[in-house]
């Protein structure tokens, strides 16, 4: 049995956590929310009084937190303070790329080993234990983290050294959001030209096309049943941390002299969608912006 220490138990960590409790770790759990904390003791983790608490014999730190500026602070004035050095420190948060190679550089500067470890998958693939880590490294250390997240997840990947697993997280997120918009003015194009838009589902989705966003994803409802477009478009990938992580995309770029002019265009089309009032709808829910009719976005969308 490993002593992990687990910090942030949000909509992820919370689903998270549990798997590794499952595997038969002794998981010390801490959040700055007392509800969080409530959850966290029914998973069957200790709760902790505060991050140094849970890490202070931690054979592993594993934090799940909102942003940039909590991993540097959480780690900054509490885990790298007051972690044994042998702990493994992985933080699956999706935060900048800078902010994770700066902390990377810190924990290593004073004997740890870290990797930034953001996920694919979402709620439903914490809750699954289906999420894929995209891992930033040193490649002599990456075995060592596959050990501690395996329970949780599909599939480990190392996507290369300090950041690289964050690089990997925005880059394809950025190509996700630019594809559902194309998929979404594809539908709506389909529509205005008569086409059935069942039909011009059945046609694209094997043919070149084709792509998660509407294979997986459809926006249109009534052509995947498991879409979160046959719910209202509850669920799923919410627009407002689509909208995160194509923000990190663009600053990415802006920082490094990319390109990005279709991640770009994205971002402003998912800010002005969740500045209308959708940001906590799934993000093919932009079919209906894109058709003009944000009014089926009132009442939950049936099953076709
Ligand atoms: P969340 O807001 O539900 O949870 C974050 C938790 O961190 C909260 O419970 C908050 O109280 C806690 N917290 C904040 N600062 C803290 C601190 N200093 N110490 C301890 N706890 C602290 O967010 P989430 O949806 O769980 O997402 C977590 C991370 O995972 C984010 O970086 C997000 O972008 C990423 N992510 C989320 C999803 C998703 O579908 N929700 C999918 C992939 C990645």
């Amino acid at each position: 049995m490993s002593r992990i220490a687990f910090i942030g138990l949000g909509q992820m960590g919370s689903r998270m956590a549990p798997h590794l409790v499952r595997a038969g770790q002794e998981v010390a759990a801490f959040d700055l929310s007392p509800a969080a904390m409530d959850q966290a003791r029914q998973l069957g983790c200790r709760p902790a009084t505060s991050t140094a608490d849970a890490v202070a014999d931690a054979d592993a730190v594993i934090s799940m937190l909102p942003a940039g500026a909590h991993v540097r602070q959480s780690y900054g004035e509490e885990v790298l303070v007051h972690a044994p050095k042998s702990a493994l420190l992985i933080d699956c948060s999706t935060i900048d790329v800078e902010s994770a190679r700066a902390v990377a550089a810190e924990a290593e500067a004073k004997g740890f080993r870290f990797a930034d470890a953001p996920v694919s998958g979402g709620a439903h693939g914490a809750a699954d234990g289906t999420l894929t880590f995209m891992v930033g490294c040193r490649e002599s250390d990456f075995a060592d983290f596959e050990v501690v997240l395996k329970p949780m997840g599909r599939r480990v990947v190392r996507a290369g050294d300090a950041g690289a697993g964050q690089a990997a997280k925005i880059c394809n997120n950025m190509l996700l959001g630019i594809s559902m918009i194309g998929t979404c003015e594809a539908f709506a194009l389909a529509e205005r030209l008569g086409l059935d838009p069942h039909r011009f589902f059945d046609i694209t989705s094997t043919s070149s096309g084709q792509c998660w966003s509407v294979t997986t994803n459809s926006p249109w409802p009534g052509t995947l049943p498991n879409a979160p477009s046959n719910r209202g478009y509850q669920g799923g990938f919410i627009t407002s941390l689509m909208l995160k992580d194509l923000r990190l995309a663009q600053e990415a770029a802006a920082k490094n002299g990319a390109s990005t002019p279709l991640g770009a265009h994205a971002e402003a089309m998912f800010a002005l969608f969740e500045r209308l009032g959708y940001g906590a709808r799934d993000f093919s829910a932009i079919l209906q912006l894109l058709r003009g009719r944000l009014d089926e976005l009132e009442t939950p969308s049936v099953d076709a």
